[in-house]
């Protein structure tokens, strides 16, 4: 797990650095706002933010991050007096450590947060998505899938409600349009195996209903 410390004070970043190392993370350090939006990439998993940074402040930092990811973002700030106000302003961090900070505490609301980031989000009626390990959960229960039926049942859950006609699907599963795309009826097949893997009933599926005469959709609507 990558975590990016972003702290102009060097002793702290220090600190940080090294509970964050002795639990396991690999550190990536930037002492400035502008260090912080260069090193920022898809392989952070967490953003420790200071808030007050010379010249680009945190906040700005956080608005540049959020406009790119979802990763969490823990603000680390001194202004205690404008913490609530900073919470009232959902600039899109996900916890907040008031300086002076235990880097015991430090560590401890990290883990927290990426335990937290990594649980699928479930969809009403049970069923979630873990997208890295393509694989699928009913009920907290792992279903296995192959390739092609993960990615037909992510494109599905992706967007409830929205009907897909085969051809979309298969526009879905094979985006530069390869040769050896399958045909609607392949599509059909496949749906027919994810049902029986998501326990769905074919003749009265709650997930993945039939579109007579267009395709199929995810519905979202379950009791
Ligand atoms: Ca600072």
């Amino acid at each position: 797990m990558n975590i990016l410390i972003v702290e102009d004070e060097a002793p702290i970043r220090e600190v940080m650095r090294k509970y964050l190392e002795q639990a396991g993370f690999h550190v990536e350090e930037a002492g400035s706002g502008e260090v912080a939006i260069l090193k920022f990439n898809r392989s952070v998993d967490l953003v420790v933010l200071d808030l007050n940074l010379p010249h680009r402040d945190g906040l700005e930092v956080c608005k540049h991050i959020r406009a790119k990811s979802q990763v969490p973002v823990i603000i680390v700030t001194a202004r205690t007096e404008e913490l609530d106000e900073l919470k009232g302003l959902q600039i899109g961090a996900d916890d907040y450590i008031r300086k002076p900070f235990s880097p015991k505490v430090l560590v401890a609301r990290v883990q927290s947060m990426l335990r937290r980031a990594s649980t699928p989000p479930v969809t009403p009626g049970g069923l979630a998505i873990d997208e890295e390990a393509m694989v699928a959960y009913k009920n907290g229960e792992r279903i296995i899938l192959t390739t092609t039926q993960f990615k037909i049942l992510q494109t599905l859950i992706e967007r409830p409600n929205k009907v897909f006609m085969r051809q979309e699907l298969i526009e879905a599963l094979y985006p530069d349009g390869s040769a050896s795309a399958p045909n609607g009826r392949t599509i059909d097949a496949h749906i027919k195996a994810i049902r029986k893997l998501i326990g769905d009933d074919p003749h009265n599926p709650r997930y993945i209903k039939t579109v007579i005469g267009t395709g199929y959709k995810y519905d979202n609507e379950i009791s």
